[in-house]
């Protein structure tokens, strides 16, 4: 609980998807004026891109054809004015819409419109969200509001005052993308410049939480690969990413491959290794988001701790607020300030193991003693309270009230699909597959100076 390490980024991965693709499909849309879009939404109501109808993810309206006949039917439209502009932090969409110029009454209306249509969840906004006012004489015309990747809301004022809405969906295609290559400082700063985005970091160090210890056990000259989901466009233009397919390290510490992977009978997706054997432990070993901790070898200040029979803890140096997750299913048993530990959470989980956690800045909301917890959910953030010279995770396990190195435990594995025959032919299917595409991407590790691979949103 000593150690000390500055944190080297000020706060954990972003986790939205929104991206500069989408910016061509709106680019389309607008074409400069505010007639094309005032076109379509008047078709809206009527037309296949109403309301609910335009929803269908699997077969969304031909893009260029519907902006054709909306065109059409067009009358010359007054010159509009407009404003893009993004969500702030704290800020409500309505605040947006009145910062780009709109009346409140107007922007608000408006708004209640996707709200009424459940085109749009007001609790589910991110930072960064966009949106686009036309304005007419001062008084809102119409409202871009592009909700996700490929996604966006248009709300229209009609001839009577009142306000339609439409969700428009870009046609996207799938295609994957596969990153590999030497760890040089550390797996997030590598895959970032390969092309991959913090969500596929986050993802993989997932898979891995529960084998490695991400802030000792990655060392340089490892390698690992991912393969994950993007999306493109009718232009090409790449919009988002999707799923992580499959991760794979090939380290000191350890070599392991796994695959995602949906069993038809419980449904529960999970990455599987190459037998079919879940990557899911009773505990994880990394009970934090864990995306970034592997760069402690490129630049720590001095190393961080781990087990000693004084120390009894194991110290994963973070920066202050990164999630710190419930290492396994279980019920919280304390969770406030306790001495030297500061803000502490301990879990107690079956067969009388323990979890415990210490230094932390806050608790997730909600969280307090009797709670049960999920494996994964997140329980605190990290901090330095109590006695600690720096922002770290200080983890604990204890069996039977013993501390115990939780990076030396041997822990019962989750499922293993050649119980099931059935549920293991599919696999095998699925994982084949994927080594197809991963072979169809190319087997060998990319060099990291090489700008081998589009970036991805
Ligand atoms: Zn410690």
């Amino acid at each position: 609980m000593q150690d000390t390490q500055k944190p080297t980024e000020p706060k954990a991965p972003a986790r939205s998807t929104l991206s500069h693709g989408v910016k061509s499909l709106v680019a389309l849309l607008v074409l400069g004026t505010g007639s094309a879009v005032a076109g379509l939404l008047i078709a809206g109501p009527n037309g296949q891109n109403g309301p609910g109808t335009a929803e269908a993810a699997l077969a969304p309206p031909p893009l260029a054809a519907t902006l054709l006949t909306a065109t059409d039917i067009q009358p010359p439209a007054p010159p509009l004015q407009t404003a893009t502009g993004k969500l702030a932090r704290r800020e409500t969409l309505t605040g947006l819409v009145q910062r780009l110029g709109a009346p409140a009454n107007e922007a608000a209306g408006a708004l209640q419109t996707l709200y009424d249509e459940d085109l749009l969840d007001p609790r589910r906004l991110l930072p960064g969200l966009e949106a686009e006012v036309f304005l007419d004489d001062g008084h809102l015309s119409a409202l871009n509001v592009k909700a996700e990747a490929g996604r966006n809301l248009f709300i229209k004022r009609g001839t009577d005052g009142n306000w339609t809405a439409a969700a428009l969906n870009a046609r996207l295609t799938p295609h994957y993308h596969r990153v590999s290559a030497p760890i040089e400082t550390s797996i997030y700063e590598t895959a970032l410049k390969l092309g991959a985005g913090d969500q596929q970091v986050v993802d993989y160090a997932s898979v891995f939480a529960y084998d490695v210890d991400f802030q000792r056990e990655i060392h340089p000259g490892d390698s690992f690969e991912m393969v994950y989901e993007t999306y493109t466009d009718e232009a090409g233009h790449p919009v988002k990413t999707g799923n992580l397919i499959y991760a794979s390290l090939d380290g000191k510490a350890l070599t392991r491959s796994f695959y995602r992977f949906t069993p038809s009978d419980d449904g529960e997706t999970d990455y599987f290794d190459f037998n079919g054997e879940s990557a899911t432990k009773f505990l994880m070993k990394t009970p934090i988001n864990g995306a970034r901790l592997s760069s402690s070898f490129g630049n720590r200040v001095h190393p961080i701790s781990g087990y000693t029979r004084l120390h009894k803890g194991t110290d994963f140096a973070a920066p202050s607020g990164t999630p710190v997750y419930a290492a396994g299913n279980g019920t919280v048993v304390w969770a406030a300030r306790r001495g030297g530990y500061g803000n502490y959470i301990v879990v107690q989980h079956a067969n009388g193991y323990k979890t415990a956690y210490a230094h932390l800045s806050r608790y997730a909301r909600g969280l307090r003693k009797g709670r049960r917890v999920r494996q994964g959910e997140t329980i605190g953030y990290v901090g330095s309270t109590g006695a600690s010279t720096g922002p770290h995770l200080h983890y604990e396990v204890y069996i039977n009230g013993k501390p115990v190195n939780a990076m030396r435990l041997k822990l019962p594995t989750g499922r293993k699909l050649a119980e099931a025959p059935v549920i293991m032919d599919e696999f095998l299917k699925s994982r084949d597959a994927i080594d197809d595409i991963r072979a169809e991407q190319g087997a060998g590790l990319l060099s990291v100076s090489l700008p081998v691979n589009p970036p991805s949103p």
